[in-house]
């Protein structure tokens, strides 16, 4: 009976979901109640719904990325896919449909540079190679990759899965429309030395982890995992150039590869015209990591005055924090499957990492905005935001990372980003004004990626069509 009413009433579920006011947790609900065959299809004509008409969105302020000062009021139009028209005031023509958000501030989507979308909280990533599957990491990504859509990031740079490549068939499931989330760049697996940071050290010599990782030694290994990569999807290389947080065996701060095997690889990616984005913790990895010419440095905890001069020179390299994560599990008591050890180690790296931060600051270097999301549970992404701020970054200086330099650090600046005529339209809306007050970014109450609109909690009333 009641799966008989999920099938009759499915398209008016999502059709009411994608437009009324509905809690994450219902909308989950619903989508996974939903007859997954149903999915693709009722997504597909719902959003060529949505696009056949235009959008006007009205918001008593817009950021629009570019850091200048917020236009007050502001209305956008949408007709597709993209934005068309931005100004205080505009027409809205016959049968266009009009979405007040009232006193709420309109922004680019927020983009973060730093997630693993199929990996869990309550798992430990070693834990995961004996305990779930892939297509359970599979499934659970597509969860979160809704949850963190509906937190306002419509797009996102996946760092590796647990199971080599499930981001790649995810990444491929939201660009169809058979599952919703934000754009995805994918690592596919990331490439560790043995017995580094992407190596599970947990088990005997004697077990065999199949297709565990891209474990790669030396500059042949290194080209044939990158090569490995691409050829099965990924969109940039991952590598592990210093010891990692979570993980046994090598300090965080330790160098791991070479200089030699990291150049390895960023030759190659640069032969398929992509970038490699290396983790990494340690001062002499960082450094090592930017004369290579790798694209990021992910987490930076170790960033002192002359890696900072070295980014300077080496303006295609950024800075790339993640520093919530911290204070999400430091701080506030939340159970975690987190060993004794790791957390330890992140209590020690924790002041050399926010001290970096500041020292980057103050250097001006063009910072990108990233969470390491589930290391901070999916959907509180929102949380890197007022964890800067505190640190000292202006609110404005923080929300322009989350989205121009963001977009200009995975190369889609002509895309997404900012808002002006021409990019996809991907908008969200916070209540009030995050200048005033950075934490209503957890707040997001408006999603729109690609003129489809995916949560709408702030207008003022029913969204009316003009006639
Ligand atoms: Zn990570």
């Amino acid at each position: 009976m009641k799966r008989f009413i999920v099938c009759r009433f499915s398209r008016w579920v999502l059709s009411s979901l994608l437009q009324h006011s509905v809690s994450i947790a219902r909308i989950s609900v619903i989508l996974l109640a939903l007859e997954p065959t149903a999915i693709p299809a009722v997504a597909q004509s719902l959003a060529q719904e949505q696009k056949s008409t235009p959008v006007i969105i009205r918001a008593a302020r817009l950021i629009d990325g570019r850091g200048g000062e917020p236009m007050a009021p502001a209305m956008v139009r949408v007709d597709g896919d993209k934005i068309t028209a931005i100004a205080s005031s505009l027409p809205v023509p016959h049968g266009a449909r009009l979405i007040n958000l009232g006193d709420s501030t309109l922004l680019p989507g927020f983009i973060d540079l730093h997630t693993h979308l199929t990996g869990r909280s309550d798992v430990h990533w070693e834990d995961a190679l004996v305990k779930t599957t892939p297509p359970e990491d599979a499934l659970w990504g597509a969860h979160w990759a809704l949850v963190t859509l509906l937190a306002g990031f419509t797009t996102v740079r996946d760092m590796g899965p647990d199971w080599p490549y499930t981001d790649v068939a995810l990444r491929n499931a939201i660009d169809a429309g058979a599952v919703p989330g934000p754009r995805m760049l994918v690592a596919g697996a990331y490439v560790s030395s043995t017995g580094g940071a992407g190596d599970a050290l947990q088990f005997s010599p004697y077990v065999q982890v199949p297709l565990v990782h891209n474990l790669a030694d030396g500059p042949v290994e290194i080209v044939k995992a990158v090569r490995t990569n691409f050829k099965n999807g990924a969109d940039f290389i991952k590598i592990l150039a210093t010891g990692a947080v979570l993980s046994k065996g090598i300090m965080p701060g330790a160098q791991q590869y070479s200089d030699e095997e990291m150049r390895a690889a960023v030759v190659e990616a640069q032969r398929w015209g992509r970038d490699v984005a290396a983790h990494a913790h340690g001062t002499e990895g960082i450094k090592a990591a930017i004369r290579a010419g790798v694209h990021t440095i992910d987490h930076g905890s170790g960033l002192d005055d002359e890696a900072i001069a070295l980014l300077k020179t080496h303006p295609n390299t950024y800075y790339v924090p993640t520093l919530a994560l911290m204070a999400a599990n430091l701080d506030e008591n939340r159970p975690t499957v987190i060993p004794p050890a790791e957390m330890e180690r992140m209590r020690q790296l924790r002041a050399m990492a926010e001290a970096a931060f500041r020292r980057a600051l103050a250097a001006g270097l063009p910072i990108g905005l990233a969470t390491d999301a589930p290391v901070i549970p999916h959907g509180l992404n929102a949380r890197e935001f007022r964890t800067r701020v505190a640190l000292g970054e202006k609110p404005m200086a923080s929300l322009v990372s989350a989205t121009r330099i963001n977009s200009e650090i995975i190369h889609w600046q002509d895309r997404v980003g900012t808002v002006e005529a021409g990019k996809l339209a991907d908008l969200v809306a916070v209540p009030g004004n995050p200048l005033n007050n950075i934490k209503v970014t957890e707040q997001v109450g408006f999603v729109m990626k690609g003129g489809v609109i995916y949560r709408s909690e702030l207008s003022t009333g029913a969204p009316t069509r003009t006639e």
